[in-house]
């Protein structure tokens, strides 16, 4: 028997939880999923699955249902908003401010950037009020009072103002000078802007936000250094972010390339986490980096921005050629063209979600895969599975699945782990 010697008291557990609502701490591994010669896959993913109370499972259930529908409501609010600008000729008139303000023309793009960003960010903020504040302490998953919550917002929007500023100086640079091919150089300008925010994201914009610091403990960090240079990991430290700050969520992450590269753990994870549950979440962390998840995602989403630069010249043409006179927008090169770029790349990712979110599950499953393998804990990986499922449903059908799940279900991902544990982990006969 495998016992799951679990640091999580229930009182510990309970802390920012409603009452009932978080997602069990398994002590011990459940007699259906003990290792035996009748060990059956199934019956030991229905043994953890019957863990779950039905309360717990209801919550999870509404919570992740109720984001399909905020995924909807968000591009219906961002459609709404847009047309607004453009027909009530908000963008144009914020334009001609810029125009006002300066002659320099790289000064006139940083102007309206700001501008754009500061209505956007207003025309939106009901809507993330109640996404990220209200909703979250409805289900107990926040942390955070409403002065600490509305300081996060307003840093998010000072990073912001910088980011879209140098992008909207860089795109409206290209696209003034180059009439024809500028959707081409204007994809080439934004995969390198996004490769290098993603590079720089975990030293440089994660700290604005959360407290990142090295983990001094052996207990936790020997086992995970161990599984680090096992898998050729050139990792000399283990990291912890305060997460705790905003919310309950349990989570890990590698990030940065090469001698960047860090294993980053949450201290709710931490605080939470069974010795075994976070070996196995780490080494599908470890998973991610052996895998070069990384460079894959960075190849296939600068593939989807050039195929996102094809459809922007498209519908750029067509929208400026039948309203563009009305809208008082010049040309692509005129910063009042803004809003319906956004509208643009709004459709472009809502229609392709299931893609990207299908791309990330299956890189998901990979790692789980590997995780397996390098820890050789599939009950940690179960009972990982189940904190997990505190915000995500853990039994979806196959077609929603597809659509919403950029990882796998927290049922798949037990029943992967048990058919694992199935065919390693037995007795020999
Ligand atoms: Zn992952």
């Amino acid at each position: 028997m495998v016992a799951l010697a679990s640091v999580a008291a229930a009182q510990k557990d309970s802390a920012g939880q409603l009452p009932g609502t978080a997602m069990p701490t398994i002590t011990s591994v459940p007699a259906g999923a003990q290792a035996s010669a009748n060990f059956n896959a199934d019956t030991a993913t229905d043994a953890y699955m019957a863990l779950i109370p039905p309360e717990a499972k209801a919550r999870s259930d509404a919570y992740f249902e109720g984001g399909y529908w905020l995924t909807l409501w968000e591009f219906v609010s961002v459609v709404v908003g847009m047309l607004l600008l453009l027909q009530l000729r908000w963008s144009a008139a914020m334009r001609d401010l810029a125009e006002r303000i300066t002659r320099f023309k790289p000064l006139q793009t940083l102007i309206y950037m700001t501008e754009f960003t500061l209505v956007a960010t207003i025309l939106g903020f009901p809507l993330s009020l109640y996404e990220d504040y209200f909703r979250e302490h409805q289900y107990g998953l926040s942390t955070q009072a409403f002065g600490p919550w509305m300081g996060d917002q307003f840093k998010g929007l000072l990073v912001n103002l910088v980011l879209y500023g140098i992008l909207g100086m860089a795109l409206f640079g290209v696209a003034r000078r180059l009439q024809r091919s500028w959707w081409l150089w204007g994809a080439g300008v934004s995969i390198v802007f996004v490769n290098l925010v993603v590079l720089i994201g975990p030293v440089y914009l994660v700290p604005i936000f959360n407290q990142v610091k090295r983990l001094d403990d052996p207990k936790i960090t020997a086992p995970i250094l161990r599984l680090a240079r096992a898998n050729g990991i050139p990792a000399r430290d283990v990291f912890e972010i305060d997460a705790s700050r905003q919310t309950t969520r349990m989570s890990a992450n590698v990030s940065g390339l090469g001698s960047t590269m860090r294993i980053t753990l949450n201290d709710n994870l931490l605080r939470r986490g069974s010795p075994e549950e976070i070996q196995a979440v780490m080494g599908h962390e470890m998973g991610h980096y052996v895998l070069h998840h990384v460079y894959n995602g960075m190849l296939f989403f600068s593939v989807m921005i050039v195929l996102l630069f094809a459809w922007l010249r498209w519908g750029l043409e067509a929208a400026l050629g039948r309203w563009g006179e009305k809208w008082q927008i010049r040309g692509i090169g005129d910063t009042a063209v803004v809003p319906l770029v956004v509208l643009l790349v709004a459709i472009f990712i809502f229609v392709l979600n299931p893609v990207f979110n299908t791309f990330t599950r299956t890189q998901e499953h990979e790692a789980d895969m590997f995780g397996l393998n390098a820890s050789r804990q599939p009950d940690g990986m179960a009972q990982a599975a189940i904190h997990l499922g505190e915000y995500r449903k853990m039994n979806p059908g196959p077609v929603q699945e597809w659509i919403f799940y950029d990882h796998p279900s927290g049922r798949r991902r037990i029943h992967d782990a048990m058919v694992w544990k199935a065919e390693n982990l037995q007795p020999a006969p």
